[in-house]
């Protein structure tokens, strides 16, 4: 797992943002992702997934607002938010 990290404001710890204001979230996998995913948790795989993103809690309804979105373009739409949450 990585150290938190908010994908908007691109806070950190070290910005004086305390752990328990950051939160993950998961978004959506195409089926076949869903499948390799699946099977690495068979195999103990204990990486950080493409798919899981941290939130400070100023951005966390950001994020699960869309969460129903594949990851590819979550990170996209979030990304162009970036610039308006600054
Ligand atoms: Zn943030």
């Amino acid at each position: 797992m990585m150290p938190p990290m908010c994908f908007v404001c691109l806070r950190t710890l070290r910005d004086g943002v305390p752990f328990s204001s950051f939160e993950t979230v998961r978004f959506a996998l195409t089926p076949e992702e869903e499948a390799v995913r699946q099977e690495q948790h068979r195999e103990g795989w204990v990486g950080h997934p493409p798919e899981v993103y941290w939130f400070c809690d100023e951005h966390l309804a950001l994020g699960k607002e869309h969460s129903h979105l594949h990851w590819r373009e979550a990170q996209e739409l979030l990304a162009n938010q970036r610039g308006e949450a600054r």
